[in-house]
This record gives structure tokens, sequence and C-alpha cells, in this order.
């Protein structure tokens, strides 16, 4: 199979097992990413980054504030939140095991944890390699956002030592906070999100997701800001 071909061969598997968008970069591409978070720095052989989402649910109970302050449908929106992550990492293991078997060097960056808490990153920031590939604009609230589904999406990514055929097209413009009159920013219950040049409070938005709104062992997710975002819905 040559390369060609197993691009082709990698997007039917991904497109089957459920996710929504589907992108290949060249690592030359990819060279304004940070030191220690280039694909080469994973993988010295990496040829092409393989970035892919699927598209999250609508959980319009987010939009209600109980009486403690905290979104309705937080349990919910989290649940899910992790049960995409779930899906994107098993397609992704599976498809670089198909790769492998091809004969190339290949391992799949995780959707979701292990990461660093401290700087909140992950080993490659899938957020810049979408939106190199095209498949999303950083929007005003720093999530990455898609034409079809707003911020409401997870991503994730291959690394692979094979050349595949580059699939990339042009980034949506579809952020105008003019048009939506900041409504991330207004959503934002913790005070993370404003309407200036440097809107997000990165360790804010953590805060009230880790030590307000948990009370278990796993980290709740607030997810307002990308609820109220309009883009992507119907
Ligand atoms: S997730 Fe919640 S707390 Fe964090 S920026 Fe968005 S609305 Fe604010
Ligand atoms: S709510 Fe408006 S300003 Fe915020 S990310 Fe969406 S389009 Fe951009």
């Amino acid at each position: 199979m040559n390369s060609n071909e197993l691009a082709i061969r990698v997007e039917e598997m991904m497109r089957e097992g459920g996710i929504d968008e589907f992108a290949i970069v060249p690592v030359d591409h990819l060279s304004g990413a940070e030191p220690g978070f280039r694909p080469q720095d994973l993988m010295p052989s990496a040829r092409s980054v393989i970035i892919y989402a699927i598209r999250l649910f609508e959980f319009p109970r987010l939009e209600i504030l109980n009486a403690e302050g905290k979104p309705m449908g937080m349990t919910e929106y989290t649940a899910n939140f992790f049960i995409a992550a779930n899906l994107l990492d098993q397609l992704a293991y599976r498809t670089a095991k198909f790769i492998d078997d091809a004969g190339f060097s290949t391992f799949p960056i995780q959707a979701g944890p292990p990461y660093d808490g401290r700087k909140l990153r992950g080993l490659i920031s899938h957020k810049y390699v979408a939106e190199v590939a095209g498949l999303t604009q950083r929007g005003h609230s720093q999530v990455t956002i898609s034409e079809r589904f707003g911020p409401r999406i997870r991503l994730g990514s291959i690394i692979t030592g094979a050349p595949l055929a580059a699939k990339m097209r042009t980034a949506p413009d579809v952020c105008h906070p003019d048009q939506c009159g900041f409504a991330c920013a207004k959503a934002c219950p913790a005070g993370a999100l404003s309407e200036g040049p440097q809107p997000l409070d990165l360790n804010a938005c953590d805060r009230f997701n880790e030590i307000l709104i948990s009370t278990g062992p796993l980290k709740i997710r607030c997810g307002r800001c990308l609820q109220a975002c309009p883009v992507g819905k119907g």
C-alpha cells in the first residue's frame, strides 16, 4: 500500500468509527509549534500528523445556574466530554495499529488525560494542528471553533513517520464577537472570561472547574462558554 492509499484507508477507518472532522498535516507545516511540543520532539522520524475531531452534543441545562451559582447540566456534560475523548482514543489506537502494521512508526496523542495539570497543556497542541489544518479557528474564548459544530468538539491526533498526502483546507472565519455580543464571556460564571484583548484567565477557569464545582475525584467541567457560542447551532 502506498502512502496515498494509506491516507485514504486511514480516513475511512476513522470516519466509519464516528469522527466528524479529519485532516492530515505534514510536519513541515507545523514549524510554529513551541519547541518541546512539536511532533518531532516526540517522534524524531515524524512526517505527518493526523488530526480529527468528534462533535459534542448540546446541553441547554448548562445555561441555567443553580442556587450555588453552578451550571445545571455540568454532570452530563462532563460525562459526555470524557465519553467523546474515550471514543477518539479507541479509534486512534486502532488506526495507529493499522499504520504500524503497514510499516511506519506511529502513536496516538490522547484526547484527554494525562496532561500537565500545572501548565494545563498536553504533549502537543491539538488546537494548533487543527488550526493549521484549516479545521478550526481560535475563538475569542480561546477554545478552537469549527464551522459545523462551533466550540463543541473534541480533538485528538496521531503522529506518524508515514509521508501521508496532505489533506488541509482554508480555516473558517466564524468567531465574530460584535455579532454575538461576546456571548461566551457573558456566560462565564467565574469571571474567567472577559471581553478584553486577553480574555481568558485559564487558572481562574480551572479553579472554578476543579475546586468550586467538583465534589468527587473527577474534575467536573463547566462548559457554559461552549454552550453559549452561537457558531454551529442549527
Ligand atoms: S469553562 Fe466555565 S469557567 Fe471556564 S471560561 Fe468557560 S464559562 Fe468560564
Ligand atoms: S461566543 Fe461569540 S465571541 Fe465567543 S467564541 Fe463564540 S463567536 Fe466567538
